[in-house]
């Protein structure tokens, strides 16, 4: 049983400052997903506040030489860390949970424990990648020294608080810098608990800071600063762009960005359908369709569209909607009602330009703010949800008539985050992967493993940079080149 009382946990607005909470007032509120209750605030750091969090982040790397200390010692302190998130499982994933779309059945088996696996996965990295010595001539000794930036800054959405702050934390702390994290304004608080429990495990105070606030104060104010060496960022391309700009008038400074998308899952005609289905209809069921790599455009060979399309329409059919607290829920809320009223704006409109639902096509009629599992056909080319990040559990279904076809279709003139391939034939599967634009590329399955070392990120305007793998790892440190005469 992992149900919970929502009303039950405490959820005080304001930052983790130096080994500390710091209460604030709880400027922004905050709404429950799954009964439209309103629940809690989440205080807004000014530039004041998020300056104390980067001095303090900046003080701590001196005064505890973490950057320094034995690598084995940071890799020993993160698996205790991780420890603590599995023994803390149960709060963590409620504080996930309460407000947000995330499933306390999911969150429990999957975010929290894979977050816990994924600090450890980084943590090992501490002690075995970094520097090199150089093949240089015999009269010189070239060494590629490695060394943590500094204080990098994480900015993370709601979608998934936990799992993106982890894939930020681990890799970022790991490398020996210190932290300053902002979760969403929508989602703080299970964020604001992994960082206490990191200092539970023996962090030094001040090496991982959160503060809470939106992006125009809060945001800015962080990633602008001047001690923040990196930024890393994950969320929607608008909000990568404004980013960039916002670095760019104060500075110049590394930064990686994971942003939106509007993934394609191409089908031919030989593909285990059944299976296709499943894996189509479980990528666009999931959180509601609010993944940043959800499949929402199934590009189809006509000639096997309509039997698709009955199995998708089963394969959709069945969700229980309900309170992300209830562990019998198995489809989850939209995060707010101003998203909920786009996906409603996007689809009726895409309806009344001759577009087909052939199941859904509404609002659930129940308190929060649900959608129902919708499937459109017939959508003339030019509307926006063939275009646009719908975020919401909406798939498009077009047809092709040859590969050609199949790839002009799946190319985006944007986005380039993921992208699906459902075939029996290998030399097609791989031929189509080679061509296709796009960060990850799946292969008769459209979903992560819990393999960690492939990492994460886009093509084209779906950001630059990975999440993920060696690359995050080494994203976090820079390199020094050295050369002595002998
Ligand atoms: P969002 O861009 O509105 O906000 C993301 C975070 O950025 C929040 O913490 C927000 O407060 C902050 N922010 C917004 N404007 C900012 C600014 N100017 N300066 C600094 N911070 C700013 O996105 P969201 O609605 O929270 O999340 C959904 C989006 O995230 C979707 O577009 C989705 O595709 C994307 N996403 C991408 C990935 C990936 O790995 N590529 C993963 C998850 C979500």
């Amino acid at each position: 049983m992992l149900s919970f009382d929502p009303n039950s946990l405490s959820l005080p607005a304001g930052h983790y400052i130096n080994g500390a909470f710091r209460p604030g007032p709880a400027e922004i509120e905050l709404f429950r997903a799954s009964d439209g209750a309103a629940y809690a605030g989440c205080a807004i750091a000014d530039v004041a506040t998020v300056d104390d969090a980067v001095e303090a982040a900046s003080a701590a790397l001196k005064t505890s030489g973490w950057g320094e200390v034995a690598p084995r010692e940071r890799r020993n302190l993160l698996c205790r860390w991780a420890d603590l998130i599995e023994a803390e499982s149960e709060l963590l994933a409620a504080l996930e949970c309460v407000g947000s779309t995330r499933l306390i059945s999911q969150a429990t088996r999957m975010d929290i424990a894979v977050t816990a696996e994924q600090i450890r996965f980084f943590a090992e990295f501490a002690d075995k990648e970094g520097g090199m010595v150089a093949p240089t001539g015999s009269e010189t000794m070239g060494m590629v020294v490695d060394e943590p930036y500094g204080v990098v800054a994480a900015i993370t959405p709601w979608n998934f608080p936990i799992s993106m702050a982890g894939w930020k934390l681990g890799p970022a702390l790991a490398a020996g810098n210190a932290v300053v994290i902002k979760p969403s304004e929508l989602t703080p608080f299970s964020t604001l608990l992994l960082a206490e429990l990191a200092v539970r495990a023996g962090l030094p105070s001040g090496l991982l800071n959160v503060v809470t606030g939106d992006g125009s104060i809060t945001g800015n104010a962080l990633t602008g600063h001047a001690r923040i060496a990196k930024v890393s960022f994950t969320g929607s391309t608008g909000a990568g762009r404004a980013i960039m700009g916002n670095i760019a008038r104060h500075g110049v400074k590394p930064m990686t960005l994971e942003l939106g998308g509007k993934s394609p899952q191409l089908v031919f005609a030989d593909a285990d359908l059944a299976m296709a289905a499943t894996a189509i209809a479980g990528s666009i069921l999931f959180n509601a369709g609010q993944a940043c790599v959800a499949g929402a455009r199934v590009i189809v060979d006509q000639r096997v569209a309509d039997e698709l399309t009955e199995l998708l329409k089963l394969a959709m059919s069945g969700v229980r909607p309900g309170p992300t607290w209830d562990d019998q829920t198995t489809f989850s809320p939209i995060v707010s009602a101003r998203q909920l009223e786009r996906i409603e704006g996007l689809v009726s409109s895409a309806v009344a330009a001759g577009a087909e639902a052939l199941i859904g096509g509404a609002a659930f009629d129940r308190a929060g703010y649900f959608f129902q599992p919708t499937l459109l056909t017939s959508v003339p080319r030019a509307n926006p949800i063939l275009s646009e990040e719908v975020f919401g559990p909406v798939l498009t279904l077009e047809t092709f008539e040859d590969e050609d076809e199949a790839l002009a279709l799946a190319d985006h003139e944007i986005y380039g985050l993921a992208a699906g391939i459902f075939t029996k034939d290998l030399s097609r599967a791989l031929r189509v992967m080679r061509k296709l634009e796009s960060g990850t590329v799946w292969i008769n399955r459209y979903s992560r493993s819990r393999d960690h070392i492939l990492p994460t990120g886009g093509y084209k305007q779906s950001g630059f940079g990975k999440d993920l793998g060696r690359e995050v790892y080494h994203a976090n440190r820079r390199q020094k080149s050295v050369l002595i005469q002998l």
